[in-house]
């Protein structure tokens, strides 16, 4: 009772119970199918609060544009004070003067699942928030289906987090569609994306992969998920694997996507034990004289089992198996650090015009 209390500390510190007709900031007991709720507010400035029933209040954004079922709708949701679970009901006019004054009516209502409770480490919407992801399975009857909620900076009150829809069958892709939402109650058509198309046989590989978890969100800046990314690669691959092939691969897995600068992830140059037969892999010794069996991205089939690992990032040897003493490339890697990407971009350039003095010489000095 006390740390509810201390959770609608904020909450009350805003308002006046005598004048305004909102909740007093009282804990609610929990229901069993959490609610969530999104009231649209004529304050000031026109927003929509968005609010996850959990812990015994409402954890609460504003968000300044309309919630949308398209996922390319990223909206900007600003996390607020956690609000009393009795604002769920809440409808009507906070007096002028008064904090938030303006019109309040209820937008969307209904139940929510917490996503994350069923992910191999489970997690609480309260270690969601902490972590800075969330992802919901709302059943309203504007929101439907899963969205996720990824902070984009500092934690705490009025931390910046982005409300993205996910991909999935009740999903509207269509901008236009979505966007003309805002006024019309009449239903949008349902379309979901195509699904990825399975790799397609090469010589040794099966000729169907199955991918898992294709509307989890990997690059929650831009709202990529990663059925987007398969595709992106299975797209690229005949450009892509005559680079890759043959060269020993070291992979950079992010299993929950590239969630902020402390998103988990792991280097595996070792393949494990149960990847399929089929991927090419070659054995070699380390350093230290240990034996590592590093995959070889030869065909798309393996690239998109890579991927479908959660592979961000390939990191090939720069020689092949043939010749392994033999390196036949050279990387500049331009790593930005403080500077921008322009000013990678511009380093980049003198390099080249650099190495280009060089083969000019090279050219005239080697006949
Ligand atoms: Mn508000």
């Amino acid at each position: 009772m006390w740390r509810v209390a201390m959770a609608l500390e904020g909450y009350k510190q805003k308002r006046h119970f005598d004048t305004t007709p909102e909740p007093r900031p009282r804990l609610g007991k929990a229901h069993r199918r959490p609610l969530f709720v999104v009231q649209e507010h004529h304050a000031s400035r026109l927003h929509y609060d968005f609010r996850l029933e959990a812990d015994g209040v409402l954890k609460s954004w504003a968000v300044p544009k309309q919630p949308s079922l398209n996922p390319a709708l990223k909206r900007l949701a600003v996390q607020v004070e956690d609000h009393p679970l009795e604002y769920a009901n809440f409808s009507g006019e906070i007096p002028a003067g008064q904090y938030g004054a303006g019109l309040v009516h209820i937008w969307d209502k209904g139940t929510y699942e917490n996503l994350l409770a069923r992910k191999p480490r489970p997690q609480s919407i309260a270690e969601g928030i902490n972590a800075g992801h969330l992802e919901v399975h709302l059943h309203g009857r504007k929101l439907k289906g899963n969205f996720a909620l990824i902070r984009m900076a500092k934690r705490g009150p009025k931390a910046s987090w982005l409300l993205i829809k996910m991909q999935d069958a009740v999903a509207r892709p269509d901008p236009v569609a979505a966007e003309s939402t805002t006024t019309a109650s009449t239903p949008q058509p349902v379309r979901s994306r195509p699904a990825v198309p399975h790799a397609r046989a090469a010589s040794r590989p099966p000729s169907t992969l199955t991918f898992t978890h294709q509307d989890k969100v990997m690059f929650p800046e831009v709202g990529i998920n990663k059925g987007e990314v398969l595709r992106f690669y299975e797209r690229i691959a005949p450009r892509l694997l005559p680079h890759l092939r043959d060269r020993p691969m070291t992979v950079e897995r992010f299993p929950e996507g590239l969630t902020g600068t402390e998103a988990p992830h792991f280097w595996q140059k070792n393949i494990p034990a149960y990847y399929p037969a089929w991927i090419p892999r070659a054995t070699l010794p380390s350093e230290d004289g240990q034996l590592v069996t590093y995959a070889l991205v030869n065909d798309t089939a393996t690239l998109l089992y890579l991927v479908n690992q959660n592979t961000l990032t390939f990191h090939p040897w720069l020689s092949r198996i043939q010749h392994l003493d033999q390196p036949d490339f050279v990387i500049f890697d331009l790593d930005p650090g403080a500077a921008t990407f322009a000013d990678a971009v511009v380093v980049a350039k003198q390099l080249h015009a650099i190495l280009g003095l060089f083969a000019m010489f090279e050219a005239s000095t080697s006949h």
